[in-house]
């Protein structure tokens, strides 16, 4: 199979890496790719962004399947001008990636399907605006309806920051806050048969104990050790199987990865949010213990087959995943830092990363790289990778040192009724 993967972060380090590991994978292709997929892929230097330009080179290199990485690509519509070309293409089409791309179009599918989300409004004026945050009170939760990179939402007990934030954005959707751990959950789907991976934690914002600000996600470990027995399949049926039998009866069915963000509150668990791609850093922890090889199930959910597919293998044990961050990281990203410690070494993942011209590694975006590793045990896999990040030092490099820690320690708490 020669397959073309698009995107150049870190979740695209972990796909082509999954990919390159299946036999059934004879070219790899990542467009336009990181040093981190040039050591076990060939990058092709085009405009990931371009649906035109994806089909042409889809074409061109005689394609068997192109899979979308990241959300930008999907919402410009490359899946459909793949398919248009006869290509089989994991990823969404632009009608059906509105499920991320609009925060607004989101919240209409779930209030259709009977999804459990928060409530909420969305707001086109600062009259509205006032009216939505002082009908939920603190704390606030004001979201940019359209694509943000994880960063347009903003959760604060200062209502002059609600204000403030949603004055910036032309149109935003103010939420109820939803109390509870986070659960992400990745649904491979062809639109009708749907296969869960194991559900992941992530950390969104920048700081230990989750101070300061979100930002893309700083690391995340899985499987979820107090996680509930049957919780999975309560999402399948309560959240994954209605969405998508509405985005059917829309006549938009949704094929790709649903990604399914959720709070576990009082009332049992909730959508914050759909992402219609792998999530990043969850993926460099789910796609770590997943034993059945990746390009198989992208090709079934790319061509309606995934019913036929025996179930998903997964290895035994935890990983755990440290996101190092360059200097500035999420208000901005210092570029140009030397990295020491990385080339080459197993389970440092690429994220922002580039090749100076001298040979030399550098940092050359917001989040750098992800430290990924696996263990017997969640403490095992979790030493492991804060091992990772010991060895690889650049100037002003930032990360969190408490990724996993309250899973071990037993304290991630549902909230009781
Ligand atoms: P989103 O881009 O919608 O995932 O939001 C980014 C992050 O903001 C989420 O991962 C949550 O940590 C937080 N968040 C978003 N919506 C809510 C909500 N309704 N209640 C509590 N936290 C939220």
């Amino acid at each position: 199979m020669r397959v073309i993967l698009l995107g150049s972060g870190g979740r695209e380090h972990a796909i082509a890496a999954a990919l390159a590991a299946d036999p059934a994978v004879t070219d790899l292709i990542v467009a336009p790719g990181n040093p981190g997929t040039a050591a076990i892929a060939t990058n092709a230097e085009v405009d990931a962004l371009d649906p035109d330009v994806v089909a042409a080179l889809a074409v061109e290199l005689a394609a068997d399947l192109v899979v979308v990485g990241p959300e930008a690509p999907l919402v410009a519509g490359v899946a459909d001008a793949v398919r248009a070309k006869g290509i089989a293409c994991f990823g969404p089409s632009q009608a059906a990636a509105q499920l991320e791309g609009s925060k607004a179009f989101a919240k209409d599918v779930m209030r259709a399907a009977g999804v459990p989300t928060a409530r909420s409004f969305v707001c086109t004026s600062a009259a509205e605006l006032a009216e939505a945050l002082d009908a939920f009170g603190a704390p606030y939760v004001v979201k940019d309806d359209g694509l943000a990179a994880g960063k347009g939402v903003v959760v604060t007990d200062s209502r002059d920051e609600a204000l403030a934030h949603g004055a910036a954005c032309e149109r935003v959707v103010v939420e109820e806050y939803l109390a509870g751990p986070e659960v992400s959950l990745f649904v491979v789907t062809d639109g009708t048969a749907a296969v869960p991976l194991q559900p992941a934690q992530d950390f969104k914002r920048i700081g230990d104990g989750d101070a300061g600000p979100n930002t893309g996600g700083m690391g995340a470990y899985s499987p979820l050790p107090w996680a509930p027995e049957g919780l999975v399949d309560q999402v399948m049926a309560t959240v994954v199987q209605p969405t998508l039998a509405e985005m059917r009866h829309r006549g938009t069915p949704f094929s790709g990865v649903l990604y399914v963000g959720l709070a576990l509150t009082a009332d049992g668990p909730k959508v914050i949010e759909y992402n219609c791609r792998f999530g990043d850093p969850e993926t460099q922890v789910v796609l770590a213990r997943l034993e059945t090889p990746l390009a198989g199930i992208l090709h079934a959910a790319a061509v309606g087959r995934l019913a036929e597919d025996p179930p998903l293998a997964w290895r035994p044990g935890s990983a755990v995943c440290v996101v190092m961050a360059s200097a500035g990281y999420p208000e901005s990203a210092r570029k140009g830092d030397v990295i020491t410690g990385a080339d080459g070494v197993p389970g440092v993942i690429h994220a922002g990363t580039a090749r100076r011209a001298d040979g030399a590694l550098v940092t050359a975006g917001g989040r750098v790289l992800t430290c990924t590793a696996t263990g017997d045990t969640l403490a095992e896999a979790r030493a492991a990778a804060y091992r990772l990040v010991d060895g690889v030092t650049f100037d002003g490099e930032q990360h969190r040192t408490d990724i996993a820690l309250a899973a071990l320690q037993d304290t991630v708490v549902i909230p009781a009724k």
